[in-house]
């Protein structure tokens, strides 16, 4: 069983070199933003980077890619143009994974601002089912979110209602994340086991295509989503390793989002996997 861990990365030297920088860092998948992350403008696409970072990829054996959405996309805004923006934002993104193809694309529902969380799910499911295709070689996840103001996708049954209503079920799937479940409200720290079942109950856990693994800042039910260094928070080292070795969660791609840089993830990857490996000699 192969364990992918990897941390996020930044694009902006291009995609071979960052495919490079995670070797370096002894990542097997990571996370980045096939665009400026607070802007909307896309990079032009240059494929034979893209191909080189392909190549990269499959002689490594990496894991599924889990890229990231930029954070001002909202598909639910009261506002039809940032909504139209949201929409063209993630159909150029798409159009470069295809470069990539067999990984993810990972991005915040949205916030509902006000319109109640039955529109803002409905706004949400309407937008992907323009922008999916039957032929496209991505699944798109929606992530968990700590449910903070008009977040969208706080409580599972929040994903459910906007999975339900999506045309092409086999393109889409959920992206958990560790400090965003536990500021919602899940304890999956103390109950991991309590936790995985509510999401099986409410969502089912063959949706579940990746995590985000990240400590917290704030205890259970904050809904602050503030990310700390694994160990440095109120989640802990153990609790992520046991989400890592779930038989349950096993072998989906485990990307850090934690407040470090490249050299650091990379202490904190060797950290995990030795604190994985510790953890499984005592299993046995
Ligand atoms: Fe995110
Ligand atoms: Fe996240
Ligand atoms: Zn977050």
């Amino acid at each position: 069983m192969t364990d992918y861990i990897g941390a996020h990365l930044s694009s902006a030297g291009g995609f071979f070199r960052m495919g490079k920088t995670a070797l370096g860092i002894q990542a097997n998948t990571f996370a980045f933003f096939c665009r400026n992350p607070r802007g909307s403008k896309a990079k032009a696409v240059d494929p034979a980077d893209l191909e080189k970072l392909r190549q990269l990829l499959e002689e490594n054996r990496f894991g599924p890619l889990v890229a990231h959405a930029p954070y001002i996309m909202n598909a639910c805004s009261k506002d039809e143009g940032i909504r139209n923006l949201a929409e063209e934002m993630m159909r150029g993104d798409l159009a470069l994974m295809e470069h990539l193809p067999g990984n993810y694309y990972n991005f915040h529902p949205g916030s509902h601002v006000g319109q109640g969380v039955e529109t803002g799910c409905r706004l949400i499911a309407e937008m992907l089912n323009r922008v999916l295709r039957p032929e496209q070689n991505t699944v798109v996840l929606l992530e968990t979110m700590a449910g903070k103001g008009g977040e969208i996708g706080g409580r599972f049954e929040e994903l459910r209602a906007i999975l339900d209503q999506v045309e092409l079920q086999e393109k889409v799937g959920v992206c958990l994340d560790t400090c965003h479940v536990s500021d919602a409200g899940y304890d999956i720290a103390g109950d991991l086991e309590g936790v995985l079942a509510e999401f099986d109950r409410v969502i089912g856990l063959e949706r579940l295509k990746a995590c985000h693994i990240n400590d917290s800042l704030n205890p259970v039910g904050a809904r602050k989503d503030r990310h700390a260094r694994i160990g440095e928070g109120t989640l802990g080292t153990a609790a992520i390793v046991r989400c890592i070795l779930h038989p349950k969660l096993r072998g989906l791609p485990f990307i850090l989002e934690t407040p470090n840089d490249t050299p650091q993830h990379g202490e904190e990857i060797a950290m995990l996997r030795r604190e994985m490996a510790l953890a499984q000699g005592q299993a046995e």
